[in-house]
């Protein structure tokens, strides 16, 4: 029997992180929904908090343990409220955790979410925890609580095998394992039923997808087949893992988005070798090359990961000269921050804080530089749009994506409503956004 919705109690989800970690929280929602939990956009208001948890970088998990002396407080004021860490941080460190952080009541690995509402039942003076990696686990069967909108994510597949020297993913979130195909269609019409007309695939290496005899190009071209869907991304591929599978079906279906976020970390293949990325330079220009010549209108992204173990001087020349070589039209860069568990931890920093801040400020000024020139040269040129919702900017401007990714805003007028593709001018470009006119609703 369904708990009356004024009595259920409430569960207020903060997520931290990547991608996965937005998609695993709208899974941990139907979890509790199914045990009777209603949910509440305010911690205040909640019977349930949960930190669904980033153990990426040492900065991520500071950030949770400034919040959880946050909620200690709260704790203090209302002590029947539950409060639970999930997610990597929880699988990362999770002795430590429950001696820093007394006062939690649950501590769950991403594995674990299935068994939730079991262990904030058993919760009494000492924390359940439940770390246990399972390389079964893909929630297959649990249709995530989508948050509304015309985007959603979609996870394809779990845990990571790549074991790069830096990255603590693979230890907190497993082993690699795919979501049996059937169940993606499943969930993608689901989405499309309700309204979503873009979807994001998602996995830690995503392009490692296999289902049988189903590879990530057979998935591309399976959700491309859904009705209702007009646009398909992906995201996190592996650079070591891009198949001509692939690539030809990014290039021959059409609902397959011209972008792709392709990590590099380094350029300089001495310091690639010491990540164990699987990857020379020579291989990643040829990767890229072999996309833009099939996927002519591609955009790119990347991740750069600066510092790490080893790095001298000439390496990371090499990093900013790769960025020039392939014109990236954005990327996201990191000072390397060691993690406890991963290969490279015991080998520690060579490279001083000073000296991360510096290169790190170099990466991001040059990469200022190279999109806003990618993106000044795209003024006058006209896009395929699909509507969001309004800009956050306000003044009566709507915003929506163009097929690379980009942001593109534009005045809002009747006729013109999220979900909706509209083709747009581009006028002029400030940052990352591309400021347009409507030129033409698109049918
Ligand atoms: N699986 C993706 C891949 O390999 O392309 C990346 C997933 S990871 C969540 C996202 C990014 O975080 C990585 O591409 C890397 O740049 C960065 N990262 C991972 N470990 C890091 C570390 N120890 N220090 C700094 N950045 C790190
Ligand atoms: Fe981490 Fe490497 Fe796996 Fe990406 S591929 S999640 S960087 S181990």
């Amino acid at each position: 029997m369904e708990t009356p919705i004024e009595t259920a109690p409430r569960v207020y989800i903060e997520t931290y992180g990547c991608q996965m970690n937005v998609a695993d929280s709208q899974t941990v929602r139907a979890v509790m929904r199914q045990a009777g939990f209603k949910s509440t956009e305010r911690a205040e208001d909640a019977d349930l908090i949960l930190l669904n948890t980033c153990a990426i970088r040492e900065h991520a998990e500071e950030r949770v343990l400034g919040r959880l002396s946050d909620l200690a407080r709260l704790k203090q004021r209302r002590p029947e409220v539950r409060l639970g860490l999930l997610g990597c941080m929880a699988q990362h460190n999770r002795a430590a955790l429950v001696e820093k952080a007394p006062w939690l009541d649950v501590v769950a690995g991403p594995d674990s979410y299935r068994r939730l509402p079991e262990l904030i039942g058993r919760a009494g003076f000492d924390p359940a925890v439940d770390v246990r990696l399972d390389r079964a686990e893909t929630y297959a069967d649990i249709a995530p609580e989508h948050a509304g909108g015309v985007r959603a994510y979609v996870t394809v597949m779990r845990g990571c095998d790549k074991f790069c020297a830096f990255c603590v993913v693979p230890y907190v979130r497993g082993r690699e394992r795919s979501v049996p195909a059937p169940a993606v269609i499943r969930e993608v019409s689901i989405l499309a039923a309700r309204g979503v007309r873009e979807v994001v695939l998602l996995g830690q290496t995503v392009n490692a997808y296999r289902c049988g005899e189903i590879d990530f190009g057979a998935l591309l071209r399976m959700v491309g087949a859904v009705e209702g869907i007009e646009r398909i991304r992906f995201t996190s591929p592996h650079p070591g893992a891009m198949s001509e599978s692939a690539i030809a079906a990014m290039a021959a279906e059409p609902k397959v988005q011209p972008y792709i976020h392709l990590p590099l970390q380094s350029g300089s293949d001495r310091v690639l070798a010491a990540m164990d990325r699987g990857y020379s330079i020579a291989q990643y220009l040829d990767l890229v090359a072999r996309l833009r010549n099939a996927i002519p209108a591609l955009a790119l992204s990347t991740d750069i990961i600066v510092g790490f173990h080893g790095e001298r001087e000439a390496d990371f020349a090499a990093t900013l000269d790769l960025m020039r070589t392939v014109g990236y039209d954005s990327a996201f860069s990191f000072k390397y921050s060691l993690r406890e568990h991963t290969r490279a931890f015991r080998l520690g920093d060579t490279v001083s804080e000073d000296e991360k801040s510096r290169r790190l400020a170099e990466v991001i000024a040059l990469q200022e530089r190279i999109s806003a020139h990618r993106n000044r040269a795209l003024v006058g040129a006209r896009f395929k749009v699909l509507v969001e919702g309004p800009a956050r900017r306000g003044n009566a401007m709507l915003a929506g994506k163009t097929p690379q990714y980009k942001t593109a805003i534009f005045p809002a007028q009747d006729g013109i409503a999220p979900g909706d593709t509209i083709a747009v001018r581009i006028e002029s470009t400030t940052g990352h956004t591309l400021t347009c006119s409507v030129a033409a609703p698109v049918t």
